[in-house]
């Protein structure tokens, strides 16, 4: 069985495309893949953040998850800095990782020039990124393009490691999600729906109450002519919206544009599946919000299966690297 492992920054509030992209893959995938899921909250202070929003995100985050399905059972579930594995093995993939390689990536580039003050976190990253996948043999990566550099260089680092110092790390590769699971901003249906979206009229959050959901669908960017037809390209409003509705109903987008002839009857339709599919997920997770004794029982167990895991495969990077055991 593979191993699978996705990892959710809490920077902003999870999303529909989050869900759709991410976290439904995980859920009707986790029992015939070996997932792991994390929250990544190093990942969140590599840029500008207000601690006390960190720390309450990663217990939503965790919360949403599991009120989505994710199963502790069957899944590895975790937060990234319970688990101290990962920072040490950063370091030690950063001793075999070149400044020019970490220098290169894209992310980087365009993440510091939005930065008045960029910190050492923001170009080191992408190593941390390599730690946490090499640290539990990971087979499989699902991300999207923005993503695909750094898992190929957590492979060149994984290969470099195992070439210099001996087999230690599964090499890892990036995997796509499925197709139709880019899902767009509703204001600006160009960009891809994301935390870190200017304004939140675009973003459907998973946490939105269902009134506000309808509203932003209602209101969601469309195009020029009176159309329903999926075509991305010339037609991204109306084609998201087609993408939204197919992959909350588990239809096909082309053959849903069929069944309406006007953009209210479609925005409708799509608003109800929308609800529909959340709806389900706010109630568990309010459930869940209400006693947080449980979410936190899960993540403390889950950091301790990690930590057995993580702390056999650092034992042997830190072994093969030429330290010294205690
Ligand atoms: P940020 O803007 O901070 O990068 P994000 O919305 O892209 O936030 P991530 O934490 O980077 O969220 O990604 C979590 C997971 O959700 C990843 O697996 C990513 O591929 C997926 N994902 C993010 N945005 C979308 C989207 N619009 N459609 C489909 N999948 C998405
Ligand atoms: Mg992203």
């Amino acid at each position: 069985m593979p191993r699978r492992l996705t990892g959710f920054t809490p920077s902003g509030d999870l999303h529909l495309g989050n869900y759709i992209g991410a976290i439904a893959p995980i859920i009707s995938q986790q029992a015939t893949t070996d997932t792991v899921v994390f929250i990544s909250d190093l990942h969140a202070l590599t840029l500008d953040h207000v601690p006390a929003e960190v720390r309450r995100r990663t217990l939503e985050f965790a919360t949403v998850l599991l009120a989505a399905g994710a199963d502790p059972q069957v899944c590895l579930f975790l937060v990234q800095s319970h688990v101290p594995e990962h920072t040490e093995l950063h370091y030690l993939l950063e001793c075999a990782t070149g400044y020019g390689e970490a220098h290169r990536m894209i992310q980087f580039k365009e993440k510091a020039d939005r930065q008045q003050h960029v910190r050492m976190s923001l170009l080191t990253y992408p190593i941390l990124m390599a730690a946490d996948i090499l640290l539990y043999d990971t087979d499989e990566v699902p991300v999207g393009e923005d993503q695909r550099q750094h898992v190929e260089l957590a492979r060149d680092v994984a290969q470099r490691f195992n070439a210099n110092y001996g087999p230690t790390f599964t090499v890892p590769r990036a995997v796509n999600p499925p197709i139709a699971a880019r899902i767009m901003d509703l204001t600006s249906p160009t960009d891809k729906m994301s935390k870190s979206a200017a304004s939140a009229a675009g973003t459907l959050r998973l946490l939105d109450e269902p009134q506000v959901l309808r509203r932003k669908v209602m209101r969601a960017v469309t195009d020029g002519d009176n159309e329903v037809a999926f075509d991305p390209a010339r037609k991204p409003g109306v084609s998201n919206l087609l993408s939204i509705l197919a992959a909350c109903t588990g239809g096909e987008p082309a053959r849903l544009a069929g069944r309406f002839d006007r953009y209210g009857e479609l925005k409708s339709a799509t608003a109800d599946a929308v609800v529909a599919t959340l709806t389900p997920i706010r109630a568990r997770y309010l459930e869940l919000a209400a006693d947080l004794q449980h979410v936190r029982t899960v993540l403390r167990a889950g950091a301790d299966r990690a930590h057995e895991l993580a702390g056999k495969k650092v034992e042997q990077a830190k072994a093969a690297i030429g330290l010294l055991p205690s």
